[in-house]
């Protein structure tokens, strides 16, 4: 009788559907592939079990680039992730004005502030336990 071997399946940080190891590679790049927009089709996100559940009043989420003027909607499936982890995503943000990715210094809530130090005062106030993973976290768990 012989084992038969199973390969472990991921979990795709985009979709969160399991993934075979040998397929990530070709399913990861159509998630970041180019919307006609500009736009990645898909964004890392946390899982939704593992995403922040509480109150978005007072939460932030349509932000201008200056360079352009355009106003563009944080998705909330995007805010629920960084809020759970600030260290998810990197200091690029997309502006629908530009139809690229752009800086967050660049950017501003309509509070004023800009995405930056946003980012920064989250990533300053996250647990310790949180900081020491970030960068695996900033990788979303499986890039390779
Ligand atoms: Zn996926
Ligand atoms: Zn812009």
């Amino acid at each position: 009788m012989s084992a038969v071997s199973v390969s472990p399946r991921l979990s795709c940080p985009f979709c969160h559907r399991t993934v075979a190891p040998r397929a990530l590679r070709l399913h990861r790049w159509w998630h970041t592939s180019r919307r006609r927009d500009g736009q990645q089709q898909e964004h890392v996100t946390l899982s939704p079990a593992a995403r922040y559940e509480g109150s978005l009043v007072g939460v932030p989420c349509v932000y201008v680039h200056r360079a352009c003027g355009a106003y563009t909607t944080m998705p909330v499936e995007i805010i629920r992730s960084y809020l759970a982890n600030p260290f998810l995503y990197g200091d690029e943000t997309f502006c629908a004005g530009c139809s690229d990715y752009v800086p967050h210094r660049d950017c501003f809530w309509e509070t004023g502030q800009s995405l930056q130090a946003y980012f920064d005062a989250l990533r300053a106030a996250a647990s310790p336990a949180l900081r020491a993973r970030a960068h695996e976290h900033y990788h979303g768990g499986v890039d390779q």
